[in-house]
């Protein structure tokens, strides 16, 4: 949006801006943010930066918390939801020893590397990535009139669900949960959200795509954008999952991106889409490759199922990721290639036929994931593939082009699955992180930081009672 600190004030002024946001990533993939007065934004704060504590942004190895940011002026957006006027813009972490030295946690500045290791390795100069956004949207207020964090617990509901007594009101015209594929308006009654949140998302200059309704009858949506680098689409990323969570809460509702909120019902994936282009040209096609995907890409997915245990502590990084992963939801359970089957981790859409559409989506990935950090360790694992020539066939991944789910027990367990749970995940990038390191793009800090964050959250979650013990031990 600007080139230098001129331009952003004359545009502070034409457009009346009063304050200057910024936003820093943690590790986690959430935005924090801190304010200026438009007047006092200068030279100085791009050249020095604004110190801050990074102790709670979960950069666990770094011996001191002092850090610095600095804003990146090219990410500058209009924040739609601030009263007073403000421009709001994504900045980069240094460290406060040492002239002008970018933090070599910052996921950003680990996207920004990735994206550079790929130029390194001469085998391609872009990275393409599209990702999916499934979300579910609900009322703020619930059905029986109680703030929606003091409602009956899901597992409540579904249990009434299940046994036929229910307490809902009015079932009578609603989608029933599984059946909300593309329904129309009016049964569609957040039509009117995804249509408010795309011309949003179009100022702020995100390209969408489409909107719909998704499969959960009980409210999922999906918003997907058109495919960028893939920095700016971790930009983007963090961009749309701020203004549908503020204009959610603007009309009454809420949003989550939980990956299984509701039991039963569809889970929320972040499928991403990839394509890699050297010199403008797609290396991803070859008319007479398996599904017309050349070497190259075959490599590629041979690298992304090989490391797949190890990426899913970054594309999968929650305890509720693991509950989306199970069979009969469209989402993926076992590590295998497959044309147009939804039940594999990687997916080649049979749609994109042309060398400029030629691609494949990873299928595990959910929008709990830190989007710098899993699209570049996804970059990272495919690369390892195209370097080492790792042939996904040969290593036993398919192509299966059947629905997995339906193959006899004996059949399906020969295929390798997904780590089942978070730990299994961490304990699989324990083993397996040499290939994030190449090139320097990952450091074995922020590796070591990830995976004590998650086994940290698992421990949490072990720790609670669930509600299904009381079912299962309460009278024992
Ligand atoms: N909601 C499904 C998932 O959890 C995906 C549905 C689709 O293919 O779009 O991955
Ligand atoms: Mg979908
Ligand atoms: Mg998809």
């Amino acid at each position: 949006m600007f080139n230098n600190v001129k331009e952003v004030k004359e545009f502070c002024e034409n457009k009346k801006i009063k304050i200057i946001d910024f936003k820093v990533v943690d590790l986690a993939g959430r935005w924090h943010h801190l304010s200026i007065p438009a007047e006092r934004f200068n030279e100085s704060i791009i050249e020095n930066g604004i110190g801050f504590d990074g102790s709670s942004y979960g950069f666990l190895t770094v011996e001191k918390s002092d850090m610095i940011f600095k804003p990146d002026i090219t990410t500058a957006f209009i924040d739609p939801f601030c009263q007073i006027p403000t421009l709001t813009m994504i900045a980069n972490i240094y460290e406060t020893d040492g002239e002008n030295k970018r933090f070599e946690g910052d996921p950003r500045y680990i996207a920004e590397k990735a994206e550079s290791y790929l130029i390194e390795t001469g085998i391609a100069d872009e990275n393409i990535i599209g990702p999916e956004f499934e979300f579910y949207v609900f009322d703020h207020v619930a059905y029986n009139n109680k703030p929606y964090h003091q409602q009956v617990s899901l597992d409540t509901r579904q249990a009434y669900w299940n046994t036929g007594i229910n307490d809902y009101q009015n079932l009578g015209y609603k989608v029933q949960f599984q059946k909300g594929y593309h329904v129309d308006i009016p049964k569609d009654i957040t039509n009117d959200f995804r249509s408010k949140a795309t011309r949003l998302l179009e100022d702020v200059g995100i390209k969408i795509k489409y909107h719909h309704h998704e499969v959960g009858g009980a409210g999922q949506v999906e918003l997907e954008t058109q495919f960028g680098r893939l920095k700016e689409m971790a930009d983007n990323t963090l961009k749309l999952k701020y203004i549908v969570k503020n204009l959610a809460i603007q009309e009454g509702k809420t949003v989550t991106f939980m990956p299984k909120p509701i039991y039963g019902e569809a889970g929320n994936g972040m499928h991403i889409h990839m394509q890699l282009f050297k010199d403008g040209q797609p290396i991803f096609y070859d008319q007479d490759g398996y599904s017309q995907l050349s070497d190259i890409a075959l490599y590629y997915i041979g690298g992304i199922l090989k490391h797949a245990p190890a990426l899913l502590a970054f594309t999968n990084p929650s305890t509720n990721s693991y509950k989306r992963l199970v069979p009969g939801y469209e989402a993926p359970v076992s590590i295998c290639f497959a044309t147009a089957n939804r039940s594999s981790v990687i997916r080649i859409p049979g749609y994109a036929k042309t060398p400029e559409k030629k691609r494949f989506e990873f299928r595990p990935s959910d929008a709990t994931a830190n989007p710098y950090l899993a699209f570049a360790a996804i970059l990272m694992a495919g690369l390892d593939g195209v370097i080492n020539k790792i042939d996904p066939a040969e290593q036993g991944f398919g192509p299966y082009d059947i629905n997995i789910f339906n193959l006899p027990e004996e059949e399906r367990s020969k295929i390798k699955s997904l780590p089942k749970s978070l730990e299994e995940a961490a304990d699989a990038l324990e083993k397996d992180h040499e290939f994030l390191l190449a090139g320097g793009v990952f450091t074995k800090g922020l590796i070591q930081d990830q995976i004590s964050r998650i086994r940290e959250e698992a421990r949490k979650v072990n720790n609670v009672p669930h509600p299904k013990e009381f079912e299962l031990y309460y009278d024992l």
